[in-house]
């Protein structure tokens, strides 16, 4: 039996970031990926071939647009077989560096499905054949996500494409209803409609992006709808069938049975941690009601030695802050051994960023939090429309947001639903991570004409706030 510091069940975002610090700190670890694929959800089949496929439509609709800008594109046609060889091509060249990180030597690195036999061992079913047995001293649960399947009648006997299958479908239906207003359904649906596909989208709640405040949320389902793009909410899914052309998806609108029809339906209705087979009771670790990693703010679990992070705790689900968990977890793990005390996870700087046309993205604090919180704020926000860099690049649509501490001026968060997004919140999450107001925002220099400099309008008309207190 093998014995290590720090054990690392699961090589992804989460996992690769923990292993690799708590190696560098001097403590013996190791990491078990049980995967049939090396390379964790974010490239294999998350963030990086998303954003691959998206490239190749937000290229589309700009050619589509040529004319606006005293263009000739010639006749537009794509190839779908193309847009996922690119895809491939891409992933492949990112697992391969991350193949090289989880084996070049700097932790151990075993391939095979990890299972607990108490809180200190564990049992390993190899991938090549066999089994061993681990021992370690501290652990991190780094296991990710899988598909959540919600009961639906027909929709197993209908069948479906979820976001694994989507990403490697060579064939392009010529319509789709997604399922889910969440950030991977309505980046599916941007990249078909942005392809000349027919898109719906069907959504429970009353908004789309649970994370972002109704107003952006608002914008974008705006766009889409400018767009062709059908976005219907409060709807309540109650079976699906096969069609002599496709497939019907019925759906509880306003006390009414309604139905849509597409040739394919897009699952997109959330993932759930992946802890099944992990033998989690035999270490005495619990999860919560959605089968969560239960977490403190040091990131241990009910057993103080045995940390979680990543999509296994059901906390975010995005990559920076799987990797941010990883590393506190890791560093954790040593002072624990080495009986110091821990440190907590800051969440201050959070992001949450989504990948349509128009892009959306936040970063700290929403208005909805601020409320829910009681915290005194107060709020500015500017057009694209009434900016030259976005006129000048024919993206009006969306605005910017800030969201500023009511007493002291400090920002509190910031919000984006618009052109280079994902681009423009760096900004505010830079500023917050030095304390800026809004006033010291407002007196930083930004040239002319840029997107970023659109953030100087919200904060100038913030800058008074908190000014004397200063
Ligand atoms: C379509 C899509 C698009 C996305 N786009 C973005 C984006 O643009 N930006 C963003 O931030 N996030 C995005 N995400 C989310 C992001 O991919 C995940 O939050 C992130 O990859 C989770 O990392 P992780 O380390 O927690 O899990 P993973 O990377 O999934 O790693 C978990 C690993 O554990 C292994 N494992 C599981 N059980 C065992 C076991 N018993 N023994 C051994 N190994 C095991 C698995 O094989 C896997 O390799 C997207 C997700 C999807 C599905």
């Amino acid at each position: 039996m093998e014995k290590f510091d720090f054990v690392v069940i699961g090589g992804g975002s989460a996992g690769y970031a923990a292993a690799r610090l708590a190696a560098r700190s001097g403590l013996k670890s190791v990491c078990i990926e049980g995967g049939e694929e090396v390379g964790g959800l974010c490239i294999l089949g998350g963030c990086m071939p998303s954003k691959a496929i998206i490239e190749s439509a937000n290229r589309f609709l700009t050619l589509r647009r040529a004319k606006e800008f005293g263009l000739s594109a010639g006749h537009l046609a794509f190839d779908s077989k193309a847009i996922i060889q690119r895809k491939r091509d891409l992933a492949g060249v990112f697992l391969k560096h991350r193949v090289f990180q989880l084996t070049e030597g700097e932790f151990a690195f075993i391939r095979g499905r990890a299972e607990f036999t108490d809180s200190h061992h564990l049992k390993v079913r190899l991938l090549s054949g066999g089994e061993e047995e681990i021992e370690g001293k501290a652990f991190l649960i780094s296991t990710g996500s899988v598909l959540n399947k919600v009961r639906l009648e027909g929709l197993d006997e209908t069948g479906f494409l979820d976001s694994d299958t989507a990403l490697d479908s060579e064939l392009f239906p010529r319509s789709v209803v997604v399922l889910g207003g969440g950030a991977i359904a309505l980046e599916f649906a941007h990249f078909y409609n942005a392809l000349g596909l027919e898109v719906t989208v069907l959504q429970r709640g009353n908004q789309v992006i649970k994370e972002a405040d109704r107003d952006i949320a608002e914008a974008l389902v705006a766009a889409f709808r400018k767009r062709g793009i059908r976005v219907i909410c409060g709807t309540r899914l109650t079976r699906v069938e096969r069609t002599a052309t496709g497939k019907r998806v019925w759906y509880q609108w306003n006390g009414k049975e309604q139905a849509v029809e597409a040739e394919e339906i897009l699952y997109a209705l959330g993932r759930k941690p992946a802890v099944e087979g992990l033998g989690l009771e035999k270490a005495g670790v619990e999860t919560n009601k959605k089968e969560a990693l239960v977490v403190n703010s040091s990131l241990q679990t009910s057993q103080p030695h045995i940390f979680a992070a990543g999509d296994a705790t059901g906390l975010f689900e995005v990559v920076h802050i799987a990797v941010q968990q990883g590393e506190v977890a890791a560093r954790n793990a040593k002072k624990l051994l080495e009986g110091q005390a821990l440190e907590a996870i800051d969440y201050r700087l959070q992001m949450f960023i989504m990948f349509p046309e128009p892009e959306i993205a936040v970063v700290g604090i929403t208005e909805r939090e601020a409320a829910e919180q009681g915290l005194e704020v107060r709020v500015a926000r500017h057009p694209f429309d009434d900016h030259g860099k976005s006129i000048v690049r024919g993206e009006i649509e969306g605005f910017v947001k800030l969201i500023v501490n009511a007493k002291s001026g400090e920002i509190l968060g910031g919000a984006v639903v618009g052109p280079e997004a994902s681009e423009l919140i760096q900004e505010i999450t830079v500023a917050m991570h030095f304390h800026s107001t809004a006033a010291t925002l407002a007196s930083i220099p930004h040239y002319h004409p840029t997107l970023s400099e659109i953030w100087t309008y919200p904060a100038e008309e913030l800058a008074q706030v908190g000014a004397r207190s200063r």
